[in-house]
């Protein structure tokens, strides 16, 4: 199974249980954040281990990418839910709501976002650059990230919402990835006494 798959069959469960009580019109969004954010961490959390394995991430960043991953999973349970919430609201049907096309997308989406977060976490480590590549059948907004070269952890400009863009995905079905570019720093060693040295000092 890959990484989408496991992250869309996760959500898929909530929502079998959320069209449940919407067809009876019992739903409470509130209550379902804490089990949606339970139901993502694992499958996420194994998708930015898995990235950070593709990234060669340094060992000691092991840490660093499991807490970005359940931030993740906290800020993607919140804004399915809020998703859902209004759509049931404007009177959509709780069975497209709850769709498994749905829950596809989001797979595919949150694995795109571990990825490149866990690609663009590592390139920040080593004080690498990131340009913004485009794919195909890039979306005209996309299109005008192309080529956009930032030092990694910088961000690259604002989404259609707002927030500020580190990596792609920008949008549901982005194609979009980053190339790394600039050499990377060499890791800072330490001296006897223990002292961390920046890079001009050794
Ligand atoms: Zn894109």
């Amino acid at each position: 199974m890959t990484p989408a798959e496991s992250i869309a069959r996760a959500v898929l469960r909530i929502f079998r249980a959320q069209k449940a009580e919407a067809d009876n019109g019992t739903e409470s969004f509130g209550r379902w954040h804490a089990r949606l954010t339970a139901a993502l961490d694992v499958p996420i959390v194994d998708t930015y281990r898995q990235g950070g394995k593709r990234a060669k991430a340094p060992a000691d960043m092991a840490d660093d990418l499991v807490s970005a991953a359940k931030e993740r999973a906290l800020f993607t349970a919140r804004s399915i839910n809020d998703t859902s919430s209004q759509w049931i609201e404007e009177g959509r049907e709780p069975e497209d709501v709850f769709s498994a096309d749905r829950a596809a997308s989001i797979g595919l989406t949150e694995q795109a976002y571990a990825v490149h977060q866990t690609v663009a976490l590592v390139a920040q480590k080593r004080g690498q650059k990131l340009t913004w590549r485009i794919a195909g059948g890039a979306c005209e907004f996309c299109r005008k990230m192309e080529g956009r070269t930032r030092a990694a952890g910088k961000s690259f400009g604002k989404d259609k919402f707002g927030n500020l863009l580190y990596h792609p995905p920008a949008h549901a079905n982005c194609d979009c990835s980053l190339q790394i570019t600039g050499k990377p720093k060499k890791p800072v060693r330490k001296k006897s006494y223990g002292r961390d040295l920046s890079p001009w000092e050794r």
